[in-house]
């Protein structure tokens, strides 16, 4: 398990520091974890344990939702030998554009971070809108709460954190006064966040 967070950090997948969430709310952590598909050896290693889980689970074909998924399911694909696909936004809604799933085929969702795991759910409506059956979610990051588990079981993971996050108000960080705070919208910030580590 550090193994994979001390990869992650070294490919900048995960930042320690103090960062503006999209909600307004401040963290100490964030990730970005298009930033390990940057390092195909890396995000194996990562994907090792995971694939060796799904390796033991009756799966048929592994499915990545555009674009967080789509790499780490390939990736999957390619450590254990099942097939792999991606859903795409088609007009704003989730569908399979260009694979088929054939009625029965278990399907496994692939995931770069699940933090409720409710935009899943429109990948599993998909599923089995094809007639295929979902048999859970596999994911880099696991970061669920435990009295908010994942609408559809999680069955591999790469990685648990449990990041809080603050209201301004009540940010420790903003208190301690040493970070500042840092919005990462663009691979500038993200450059500038390192500079600040
Ligand atoms: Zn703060």
């Amino acid at each position: 398990m550090s193994d994979a967070i001390e990869i992650l950090k070294s490919c900048d997948a995960f930042l320690e520091g103090h960062f503006l969430l999209s909600s307004g709310r401040h963290s100490g952590a964030y990730c970005q974890m298009a930033y390990l598909q940057q390092y195909p050896e890396k995000c194996a290693e990562v994907m090792k344990p995971v694939a060796e889980a799904v390796k033991k689970l009756d799966v048929d074909v592994i499915v990545g939702p555009a674009m967080g998924g789509i790499v780490y399911a390939y990736e999957l694909g390619r450590q254990t030998g099942k097939r792999a696909i991606f859903t795409e936004r088609v007009e704003n809604v989730m569908a399979l554009k260009r694979f088929a799933i054939h009625p029965g085929e278990k399907c496994l969702i692939a995931e770069d971070v699940v933090t409720t795991g409710v935009s899943s759910l429109e990948t599993k409506r998909v599923i089995e809108q094809a007639g295929g059956v979902c048999v859970g979610i596999c994911c880099v990051v696991d970061r669920t709460k435990a009295d908010a588990p994942s609408p559809i079981p999680i069955v591999a993971s790469a990685l648990k954190l449990d990041l809080p996050n603050y209201a301004p108000e009540e940010c420790p960080i903003c208190k301690a006064g040493k970070l500042p705070l840092v919005h990462l919208g663009s691979r500038k910030m993200a450059q500038k966040a390192k500079q600040t580590l």
